[in-house]
């Protein structure tokens, strides 16, 4: 097993897991097996009781793991499937060891940060490695770890003493640490700076761990002045000491690493496979599209686009398949609401809504907005416009159908009016209402397909089934399928038992569709989401 370990300096938000997954795509190219772990040295358990304002969308995996958006990454430039244990935190580390003192695992001794949770964090870290990830049985041959943070950060001080011992455990030589951080470049003739890069490195060897790899984020390419003097402040090769400079998308990443030695210095050969060829291609491609598609996101978290990643990244996939420049207009929801009290800003979100070509209504907890996305929903429905709800967006549209379709004026979700009196979704019976962590349903679940032949089927493809992630708290209220297939509202897809719906289509619209899981979390570059697809190609006339 060849480890790569990926740590950050100077600040947060450089790309660190874009450069860490794009070493894993180099390992791939080269015919190895990875597989990457994420460290986030928080005390939560996990990200599913975060806010997205605090650290972006909380991505899900197969089995239910509710995890930090990096992982999203990893899936995504790797073509793997991650499980829980891929994202170390420091709650699960503590809990691990407060639960062996309480067993008496470790009677007489005292219970300490050196060595038992770095011990604990070593363990978990080869464990975990090892563990299949690519759909076959066959432990992989390479492993990114991704230290979250910034060095220096008290927090992470425990996990990069375990990475210290860790090269003694596993070998030197089979660990190659990765140091990511930043050149600033200043003044009129553009002076690229060494200075944070040199300090950060100082710390990390400080901590006892010397980089065997630079990667410096910076607005240019480096210069072959700045590459030296990196390498002899930070005691680096001058060959590992690699720009990863501003490029028109991210598929660059791998290729730029390569055509810098990246592949030498990890003694790859990275033509082993066709894969970096694929990269090329998608990357150039990605750079030539021109003719726009116009897709409207009506959320509300729209000043922040980390909040939906995964669907922006399913929106990309989706429309780099039907050659069209994506272009998402956000929108946010309660402005849409007539009670709005900025005309201007509804005036302008309803143009918005109104110039676009598809609409997608994303996932979401709280009432803030939910009115704003109910008219969105009625907008598509009744404007013949491609529509995709996701999760509350699928709620939401079924409220709309119940509404001004059935005539239930008063429906709603029980989330944002307990007591409504004809419910279009209602809390699911089997959650925990005392208990927010980890309590709702999800991850993988299968889908039944209840009809023969409907759009998103055939946008599926084979199979009786499909395996879509979920995580959601309330459903489509049973009591109302019948009024709302009735009306055209089919639910053309529904779990094992056949009684909790999961896919609509309406009749005799172009593309109207709503999913309760969360397509966004599997679609791939080459493999775009089916649902995606579907909006994707309505939206351009390609359906
Ligand atoms: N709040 C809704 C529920 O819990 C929708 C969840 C979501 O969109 N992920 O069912």
């Amino acid at each position: 097993m060849k480890y790569v370990v990926v740590s950050g300096g100077v600040l947060s938000g450089l790309g660190k897991g874009v450069t860490a997954s794009s070493i894993g795509v180099l390992m791939k190219s080269a015919g190895l097996r990875v597989t990457s772990l994420k460290i986030d040295p928080y005390l939560n358990s996990d990200a599913g009781t975060m806010s997205p304002f605090e650290h972006g969308e909380v991505f899900v995996l197969d089995d239910g793991g509710e995890v930090d958006l990096d992982l999203g990454n990893y899936e995504r430039f790797l073509d793997i499937n991650l499980g829980r244990d891929n994202n170390v935190t420091t709650g699960k580390i503590y809990s691990k060891v407060i639960e062996a003192e309480r067993r008496g695992d470790y009677l007489g001794k005292t219970v300490q940060v050196i060595p038992h949770i770095t011990g604990a964090v070593q363990d978990w870290l080869e464990r975990v490695a090892h563990q299949p990830a690519d759909g076959s049985d066959l432990a992989p041959d390479a492993c990114v770890i991704e230290l979250g943070g910034t060095v220096g950060d008290i927090e992470s001080a425990p996990y990069i003493e375990a990475l210290r011992q860790f090269q003694f455990r596993v070998g030197r030589e089979n660990v190659t640490f990765v140091h990511v951080s930043l050149v600033p470049v200043m003044g009129p003739v553009g002076e690229q700076k060494t200075k944070p890069t040199q300090h950060t490195v100082k710390e990390l060897r400080g901590l006892g761990i010397t980089p065997d790899i630079l990667v410096c984020r910076s607005s240019a390419p480096l210069s072959d002045d700045t590459r030296e003097k990196l390498a002899a402040f930070c005691h680096v090769a001058p060959k590992a000491v690699m720009s990863t400079h501003d490029v028109p998308n991210i598929y660059h990443v791998p290729l730029m690493l390569q055509e810098q030695g990246l592949c030498d210095i990890l003694k790859l050969d990275c033509h082993a496979t066709d894969l970096l060829e694929e990269w090329r291609t998608m990357a150039y491609n990605l750079d030539t599209l021109s003719e726009e598609v116009h897709i409207a996101m009506v959320g509300k978290y729209t000043n922040l686009s980390d909040a939906y990643l995964s669907v922006i990244k399913s929106l990309q996939h989706a429309a780099m398949a039907v050659n069209r420049k994506l272009v998402i207009d956000w929108i946010e929801a309660s402005h849409l609401e007539s009670d709005w009290p900025e005309s201007q800003e509804r005036e302008d979100a309803w143009k918005l809504l109104k110039q676009a070509s598809g609409v997608l209504v994303p996932g979401g907890f709280g009432d803030r907005g939910v009115e704003g996305k109910i008219l969105a929903a009625e907008y598509a429905r009744t404007s013949s416009t491609p529509y995709l709800g996701i999760c509350l967006g699928l709620q939401v549209a079924a409220i709309e159908f119940c509404r001004n379709v059935l005539g239930f004026e008063d429906s709603n979700s029980t989330e944002f009016d307990e007591n409504c009196k004809n419910p279009a979704v209602i809390f699911m019976p089997e959650i925990s209402k005392t208990h927010l962590g980890g309590t709702m349903r999800l991850g993988s679940r299968p889908t039944l397909w209840q009809v023969d032949d409907c759009k998103i089927r055939r946008l599926y493809g084979e199979g009786d089934s499909v395996d879509e992630r979920h995580r959601h708290r309330y459903e489509i209220n049973p009591d109302m399928i019948e009024a709302l297939e009735s009306s055209g509202l089919k639910f053309v897809g529904k779990d094992e038992t056949g009684q909790r719906c999961e896919i609509f289509e309406l009749d005799g619209h172009p593309y109207y569709v709503g999913v309760q899981y969360h397509p966004e979390f599997k679609s791939r570059p080459n493999r775009p989401s089916p649902p995606f697809l579907g909006l994707l190609k309505a939206s351009t006339g390609q359906l």
